[in-house]
């Protein structure tokens, strides 16, 4: 096919159940693409000589060469390729935000529409559990050495996956009482179905990774204990899961108020919490989109959003504004709150000023502005800021490590060794709050550092350093 016919053939979209029927349950709303329609959009991929895809995929796939074998009907084959760079592709190929990643530096994108990436990652994955194959490569010996590993989420589950290939015995310690970090507890099940994770657990599982759960390393045990009970290196991954606060009058004490990442923990994990009919969600990312269509089809009837800038400054990504708009959740933009009212410690609404933009900040987004004397009232039963997460520090209780003034864990940038040589950190950890791939890379990353220190080999020799050079 020439290059002109590719360029012809318009983006392929999935099929999506209606926004009627998904506000009624937590069933996924992207449906995978067909054989036919994901071969017609690999055929859409121009197989770039400088393939700028890559340098956008976090984990570094190579998305041309996957393309070019889903396109030749090789889909074991191209699953195989993307499995040599991603431990998890399964989970990335739905969540991440590809816009502002691999498919944010496709080529075809600059004139028109980019390459469908994630939906073709997906349709390997969701193909190799159709035909019953292998998701996992096979274990390794056993190679004598234990490793402990805090967290399980996706940075956590990495690192067992690439260190029990090695021969590590690895030990998750997880302290919650269900496997999967922030994907099992911040992630709803209508984005990335619990089956795919429980793919995970099984292959880590099958490799003899133990789980323990509802061991909070810094209060059940410490990171001393760990290695006086002869672990040989630790992988910090407890990820960002501390809601970070307005800082607002009637915060804290007023029923009604409730912090994003610590409601979906509660409603993931299977608790009724009721918010009541009208719920005003604070933020403009994945998280408090996320809580807002969580809350809905919990039953809330008004549910909406109050950002600080407009939507075309909204991180999270435009498909889930999409849908969040698509399911009545209105956008209320240039409004922040200031004040939460209460009646007998009750809340009864929420006070807001109007913002405008002005001169672009750090992040190269323009800053909002308050309105003087634009205060307006929204009367509802609940507030549920969704405003960004900070790093919790029990972990390291009773070891003086060194932290970034942002309070994440201050890492070597090139190997993630932590100011504790035997003890190496990854994810959201380390990053803040950010993507899966990310988090996915780090564990990588620190795997591959951890595995050097437990041998005793230079942690950098002979190793494609500027790799990890990534400009985040
Ligand atoms: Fe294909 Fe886009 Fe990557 Fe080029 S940049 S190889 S068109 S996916």
């Amino acid at each position: 096919m020439k290059a002109k016919e590719r360029m012809a053939i318009p983006r392929q979209y999935p099929e999506e159940l209606t926004p009627e029927e998904r506000v009624k349950n937590f069933k996924e709303v992207t449906f995978g693409f067909d054989e036919e329609t994901a071969i017609r959009e690999a055929n859409r991929c121009l197989q770039c000589k400088k393939p700028k895809c890559i340098q956008g995929c976090p984990v570094r796939n190579d998305i041309p060469e996957f393309i070019a074998l889903l396109r030749d009907k090789k889909f074991e084959e191209a699953y195989w390729k993307v499995r040599e760079t991603s431990t998890m592709p399964s989970v990335c190929s739905r969540v991440c935000p590809h816009e502002f990643q691999c498919e944010g530096a496709c080529v075809r994108g600059k004139k028109g529409d980019p390459v469908s990436i994630g939906m073709l990652e997906r349709y390997l994955t969701d193909w190799m559990v159709a035909h019953g194959k292998n998701l996992a490569k096979e274990c390794a010996l056993p190679n004598g050495k234990k490793v402990a590993i805090v967290g399980s989420g996706p940075a956590g589950m990495t690192a067992a996956y690439i260190l029990a290939h090695l021969g590590y015995a690895c030990t998750i310690f997880e302290a919650l009482p269900i496997f999967g970090g922030m994907l099992s507890v911040g992630i709803p099940h209508y984005r990335l179905p619990r089956d795919i994770i429980g793919a995970e657990l099984y292959s880590l599982k099958n490799c003899g990774v133990e789980i323990v759960y509802g061991t909070t390393i810094g209060l059940d045990k410490s990171l001393t204990d760990l290695k006086n009970e002869g672990f040989d290196s630790v992988f910090l991954g407890v990820g960002a899961h501390d809601s970070r606060k307005l800082g607002i009058e009637g915060e804290e004490g007023t029923e009604g108020v409730l912090h994003g990442v610590d409601y979906l923990r509660r409603v993931l994990s299977g608790e009724d919490v009721d918010v009541g009919e009208k719920v005003v969600v604070v933020g403009g990312g994945n998280v408090a989109i996320d809580v807002a269509r969580v809350a809905l089809r919990k039953g809330s009837k008004d549910v909406f959003v109050l950002y600080r800038r407009t939507k075309e400054e909204m991180p999270a990504s435009g498909i889930e504004i999409h849908h969040l708009e698509e399911e009545g959740v209105h956008i209320e933009m240039l409004a922040a709150p200031i004040k939460i009212l209460q009646e007998q410690g009750k809340m009864t609404g929420v006070e807001c000023i109007r913002m405008e933009l002005g001169e672009p900040d750090d992040s190269g987004r323009r800053r909002p502005v308050v309105k003087d004397g634009s205060n307006f009232i929204i009367e509802a039963d609940s507030i549920i800021p969704a405003i960004s997460q900070n790093v919790n520090h029990t972990a390291n209780k009773g070891l003086d490590m060194k932290l970034e003034s942002w309070g994440t864990y201050t890492v070597d940038s090139k190997t993630l060794q932590t100011s504790e040589e035997w003890i190496f950190a990854g994810g959201d950890d380390v990053l803040g709050p950010q993507t899966v791939a990310k988090a996915v890379y780090q564990g990588k990353v620190a795997a591959e550092s951890m595995h050097r220190y437990m041998q005793g080999m230079d942690l950098c020799e002979g190793r494609d350093l500027n790799c990890y050079m990534v400009d985040w």
